[in-house]
């Protein structure tokens, strides 16, 4: 299978290939640089620019040409392994280079677009689709990353995963970790996080920690513990191979696509990883010739947890926030890769939005009614729709796309409430409640 592969390599890349260093598709061996605008930071590893403190990136893929990627897609699109199946690994050529062998894949980002026509009558669109991140192994957008994340830390030789997780970053970690045999740990904030993603994060046999204060003191700490130990791999979305994971979201949908960037893609945003990841991926689909333009980008927080919006509307610099918000997996204050994500959205003509919780939990009920279920977080990129539709910047035509992040399941403490007395046991007082309800 992989013989087009090995004749595009080159010969330096093939045998085992350093993990801790940058490799980068077909080129040769590359530093992570400083994704801070004008640092020029470089370092082999870690997270953190040894210059300004910033976050690292790595630099976009060359090398391959669009024809030669669209032919190896194209034959991995009838593989049956599980590597070239995976909507993260079938993309490997533009992810920094791992051993085969060494790749740890529960088959995620697998995603297929659906059309969800009462959620575009509500927001006001002619058409919605909807890309279902709560259809990943476990069940949210964080597994595409984590893929490629634990795998990295395995080949490193990092025994132990460790992050700071409002839910879904530890349940994705704990799958991957626990498929890798590596041991997981988890801070969590005390008393922050759904216990339906306590559970799921248990069941794959991690251990959570909460500790006192918010996710953002739990983030801190996570990053300080992660370059303390050697043996301990921080997996949060400042550690840069996930975002390069979370990146492959975008060439799985324009590949759904044939290669047709839509208008907009909107997403919620908590700390902010996931739209710095989407960005990247647009941006290198664009300079590999892959598709024709960038979609905008429109990321939409909850009213109480809105530091990134606010920043955005001013044009200043972030002000951290105690965030509160009923969408606890964006309830995040102080987002670690703001301006990660302000560079994408400046570079998309994109924008960041604010939106109340009942807006929220509204376009959740609108989601709904599609036969779709996601987690109120997720609900905030619908929501958005409406916004941009109602504010004038967003045509009915136009073709947009809702990044929907968890499953329904995720966060089961958010439900509307259900008729608190009990119905009597007969025929006739079901079939009247029943009438009751529909009203
Ligand atoms: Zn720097």
């Amino acid at each position: 299978m992989d013989k087009t592969l090995a004749r595009l390599r080159c010969a330096e890349l093939d045998g085992a290939a350093p993990a801790e260093h940058g490799w980068h598709g077909v080129g040769g061996p590359e530093p992570l640089r400083c994704a801070e605008a004008g640092c020029g930071g470089e370092a082999i590893e870690g997270n953190t620019c040894p210059r300004c403190g910033g976050l690292l990136e790595f630099a976009e893929p060359h090398g391959i040409g669009r024809d030669a990627l669209v032919q190896i897609l194209r034959d991995r699109s009838v593989a049956t392994s599980a590597i070239d199946r995976s909507g993260v690994w079938r993309f490997r050529e533009l992810l920094p280079h791992i051993d085969e062998a060494r790749i740890v894949s529960l088959d995620e980002n697998e995603i297929p677009l659906q059309e969800a026509p009462r959620s575009a009558a509500w927001s006001g669109v002619e058409r919605v689709a909807v890309y279902h991140c709560g259809r990943n192994p476990s069940g949210s957008f964080k597994d595409a990353g984590m893929t490629v994340a634990v795998s990295f830390a395995a080949a490193r030789g990092s025994r132990v995963a460790l992050c700071a997780s409002t839910g879904n970053t530890s349940a994705a970690m704990a799958a991957y970790a626990a498929r890798a045999g590596m041991g997981a740990f988890v801070l969590a904030p005390a008393g922050g996080v759904s216990q339906a993603k306590v559970a799921q994060t248990l069941a794959y046999g991690a251990h959570v920690l909460t500790i006192e204060g918010d996710f953002d003191d739990a983030l801190r700490l996570a990053r300080a513990v992660g370059a303390a130990s050697r043996e301990v791999a921080l997996v949060n979305s400042v550690d840069p191979y996930r975002i390069e994971g979370q990146k492959c979201v975008a060439f799985a949908m324009l590949e759904q696509r044939r290669w047709r960037a839509p208008d907009w893609v909107v997403l919620p945003g908590g700390n902010l990883g996931n739209v710095s990841a989407l960005g990247k991926g647009f941006r290198e689909a664009l300079a590999l010739g892959l598709s024709d333009r960038l979609p905008r980008l429109c990321v939409v927080q909850a009213s109480g947890a809105a530091p990134f919006a606010r920043a955005w509307e001013s044009g200043a610099e972030l002000e951290p926030v105690k965030a509160q918000t009923v969408a606890s997996a964006i309830r995040i204050g102080n987002p670690v890769s703001w301006r990660k994500a302000r560079r994408e959205l400046r570079a998309c003509d994109g924008l960041a939005l604010a939106l109340s919780d009942e807006d929220i939990l509204e376009a959740r009920r609108a989601i709904g009614g599609d036969g779709l279920g996601c987690e109120p977080a997720s609900a905030a990129s619908l929501a958005g729709v409406r916004e941009l539709r109602r504010r004038g910047v967003m045509r009915a035509d136009e073709d947009v796309v809702c990044i929907l992040t968890g499953h329904v399941l995720k966060d089961s403490s958010v439900v509307e409430p259900i008729a608190p007395e009990p119905v009597a046991n007969s025929v006739d007082a079901v079939l009247s409640a029943m009438l009751k309800e529909k009203k």
